[in-house]
Order: C-alpha cells, then sequence, then structure tokens
C-alpha cells in the first residue's frame, strides 16, 4: 500500500494528506514539549487522550453552530479534519490571570479578571511566539480588522461553552489558546476553529482545590500528566473505546 502523504509534522501532531480533496488526517502524537521545545516528553497515552478530548470539544462546538475543522475520528490517534489556511496567530482568552500574563503584570495566578480577555501571539517558534498588537497583525496583513472582529467574537464563543462544559464536571477555565482557519467556499471565505482543544493548550484546575489539570502539570513538574489528562477525560466520561489508553481498564463513569 502506498505511504500516505506527510503535509507537516509539529510538536505535538502530524498532518497527513486526506482521503479527498479539502480534507486532512490529524495523528496525534506522545510527545510533549513546553517552554518552546527547551523541555521535552513522551507521555504515553497522551495522543489518544488529546484525541477524543478534541473530538469532544470540537463536536459539542458545533452542535451549538460554532465551526470547526473536526469530520470525524478514524481511530484512537487519528482524526479526519477539513483543510484551512491557518492563520499564524494563537487566539488566547483567559478568565483568570496565569502563566504569562501573571508573570509580565506581576499578578497573582488565579486572580479573577475583570472579563474574559483576548490576546494575539504570533506563530513563530524561533521568536517565542510573541504577543502582538491589534494594529501589529493588521499593519502586517497576517488578518484583516474584519477576521479579528470575527475571530474575537469565534474566540469568546468558544470561551462560554468550554467554561461551561468545564464548570460542569467541577472544573475552572483559568486560559485557553485556539487557532483558527480559513476556510474557502467559492468566492466566500469562513473563518472556523481548527487545530484542537485539549489540555495541551487549555489551563484547566480543579474547582475545590485548585489542582492543575493540564500541561502545567508537565511544565512544572507537578506530577503524572497523563493521570491529569486522564481525570479531566473521566469527568467528561470521555475516554478512549477499543482500549485503555494506559492499562488502566476503560471505565465510563
Ligand atoms: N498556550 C498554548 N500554546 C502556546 C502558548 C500558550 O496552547 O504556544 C496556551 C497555554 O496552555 C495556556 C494559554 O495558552 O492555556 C495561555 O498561555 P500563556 O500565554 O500564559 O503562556 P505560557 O504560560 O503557557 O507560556
Amino acid at each position: 500500500m502506498a505511504r500516505r502523504k506527510k503535509i507537516y509534522e509539529g510538536k505535538a501532531k502530524t498532518l497527513y494528506e486526506g482521503p479527498e480533496p479539502g480534507t486532512l488526517v490529524q495523528y496525534f502524537k506522545d510527545d510533549a514539549t513546553a517552554f518552546n521545545a527547551e523541555k521535552r516528553d513522551v507521555i504515553e497515552g497522551k495522543g489518544v487522550l488529546n484525541n477524543r478530548l478534541s473530538e469532544y470539544f470540537m463536536t459539542g462546538l458545533q452542535q451549538i453552530g460554532v465551526p470547526t475543522h473536526f469530520l470525524k475520528r478514524i481511530n484512537m490517534r487519528e482524526q479526519l479534519i477539513r483543510a484551512v489556511e491557518i492563520i499564524p496567530l494563537e487566539v488566547i482568552v483567559r478568565n483568570y490571570a496565569a502563566g504569562s500574563m501573571a508573570k509580565r503584570l506581576g499578578m497573582e495566578e488565579g486572580t479573577p479578571l475583570p472579563r474574559p480577555m483576548v490576546e494575539f501571539s504570533y506563530k513563530n517558534d524561533d521568536l517565542g511566539d510573541p504577543l502582538v498588537p491589534e494594529e501589529y497583525i493588521i499593519s502586517f496583513g497576517w488578518a484583516s480588522q474584519q477576521d479579528l472582529d470575527d475571530m474575537v467574537a469565534l474566540a469568546l464563543r468558544v470561551n462560554d461553552f468550554l467554561s461551561g462544559v468545564m464548570y460542569a464536571v467541577g472544573i475552572k477555565l483559568v486560559d485557553f489558546k485556539i487557532e483558527i482557519g480559513r476556510l474557502y467556499e467559492g468566492d466566500f471565505q469562513r473563518l472556523i476553529v481548527a487545530d484542537e482543544i485539549s489540555p495541551d493548550s487549555c489551563r484547566l484546575w480543579d474547582l475545590e482545590t485548585n489542582e492543575r489539570l493540564d500541561k502545567d502539570v508537565f511544565r512544572r513538574d507537578l506530577g503524572n500528566l497523563a493521570d491529569a489528562y486522564t481525570e479531566v477525560a473521566r469527568r467528561l466520561g470521555v475516554m478512549p473505546t477499543n482500549s485503555a489508553p494506559l492499562g488502566k481498564p476503560t471505565l465510563i463513569n
């Protein structure tokens, strides 16, 4: 059988050519990286969990009318997605101060923000994904003002959805990152949620204890990352089908 064509290999995922034009296969690896890939490890089962969790969030978003790239899950590690032109920005939404914001402004992590705040980083590993003001984005032609307005609206809808889903299972959505892609339909373009939504790209804290259930467990050596992600999946009732991710029995509730 002919080997399928690799389109792009990133730090945590690989993209392959899809079965039909306009589609791609997104493969979730077990690789974990942080601090611009200075810290790296392989976390057995992470890819399986993120594949399922991203499917769960993207499917839910689609059900409330937020367009995403997700088409269907193919197997434990792969999903079929729409091919889009990724806008080279990380769209970050924050509900509580944490991470780079807390550091930059000298705020205590977990301080509630007056309202959800949206910010943009320019996707460039060599530069360490620098925070960029809207004026840079428009002046350098990465996106138009209309795109920006649409991206903020999309990001806030994702925030409301994800915050509610997480709150229902006793998890606080502190912040998250999404990537947005352009989908061309004839002469028109639509912006849709792309990439992934998983504990790799969100900060998730237990509502009662503030225990970290996201990639900060890896970044800050707080424990076992796969256990944290498994806990998120367990609370949401989302567990990999067919086999247990980490040699544990598959239990749904
Ligand atoms: N984030 C991400 N990829 C990045 C940078 C950030 O998924 O390359 C997510 C991160 O997990 C967090 C949110 O975006 O949920 C805000 O991250 P922050 O700016 O605080 O940066 P960090 O502290 O991760 O460097």
